[in-house]
């Protein structure tokens, strides 16, 4: 008998943002697998077994999800955010297509969750308005160079920009240096938002623009979305935040 592996997303951080067919999935399956802090946020339940792993081992823990699911249980694997946004959900499918061919007969689910840029932006207004994309910052599974093209390529297409990963304790350089192309590209006044732990309660979003941007106001819980030459930042006069938004046409043909 083969059994059932869900992979879903918490969202952010806060339980009003889990779906409530994430929370099903939750109740339903009889192991929990994941990222040790993304598997905290999730109250523990009688009967139910926990296996948290540690953030680079995705593949392992598809293929111990995988595995138990072959056996007849029903399995979840959690994600932050969505899983199938730098998550859990492509490493499964990985497994999947080299891994036993008994595999392909598991039921897989996959739960989408509220991922981190659209958590972000719905703080500050509508950046993501417009065309924009999503970009890992993170050099762990692809070289610099490539994501050096990327950002050039988004920026010369008048893309908004999501920045995910941008910066951790062994990757301090990557978004100053995101931040220096990008510079070269589109005009300072270009808004950037930071937005940390998004959804929590040490949450924290900062606006500000391209060439005043500083990367050390980043860490590991942050999302940078940098705007495209079309975004606008209204300021408000009576101490609330600015407004961010990316508007809804595009006049020009170049960025
Ligand atoms: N699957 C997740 C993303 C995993 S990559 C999602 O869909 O959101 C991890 C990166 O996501 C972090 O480095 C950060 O850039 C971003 N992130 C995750 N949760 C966040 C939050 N609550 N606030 C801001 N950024 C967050």
């Amino acid at each position: 008998m083969t059994g059932r592996l869900t992979v879903l997303g918490l969202g952010p951080g806060d339980p009003r943002y889990l779906t409530a067919d994430a929370a099903s999935a939750l109740a339903a399956a009889d192991a929990l697998y994941g990222y040790g802090p993304y598997l905290d946020r999730v109250p523990p339940r009688a009967h139910q077994d926990r296996y948290a792993s540690d953030n680079r081992q995705e593949g392992v823990r598809a293929a111990a999800a995988l595995e138990a699911a072959g056996k007849g249980a029903n399995v979840a694997i959690v994600s932050g955010g969505d899983p199938g946004v730098f998550a859990m959900a492509a490493a499964v499918c990985q497994e999947i297509e080299n891994g036993p061919a008994a595999w392909r007969a598991i039921d897989l689910v996959v739960v989408p969750g509220i991922t981190a840029m659209l958590a972000v932006a719905a703080r500050v207004g509508a950046p993501l308005g417009h065309d924009f994309c999503a970009l890992s910052l993170s050099d762990n599974l692809k070289p610099w160079p490539l994501v050096e093209r990327r950002l050039d390529a988004a920026a010369a297409a008048g893309f908004v920009i999501a920045l995910y990963n941008p910066l951790s304790r062994a990757r301090p350089w990557q978004l100053g240096a995101a931040f220096a192309r990008l510079r070269g590209i589109l005009p300072g006044a270009a808004p950037v938002v930071f937005g940390r732990a998004v959804g929590r309660a040490d949450e924290s979003i900062v606006v500000t623009t391209l060439e005043a941007a500083d990367p050390s106001q980043a860490d590991m819980a942050t999302l940078v979305i940098v705007g495209s030459a079309e975004t606008r930042l209204i300021r408000r006069d009576d101490g609330r935040a600015p407004l961010v938004y990316t508007p809804r046409s595009a006049e020009r043909a170049s960025a």
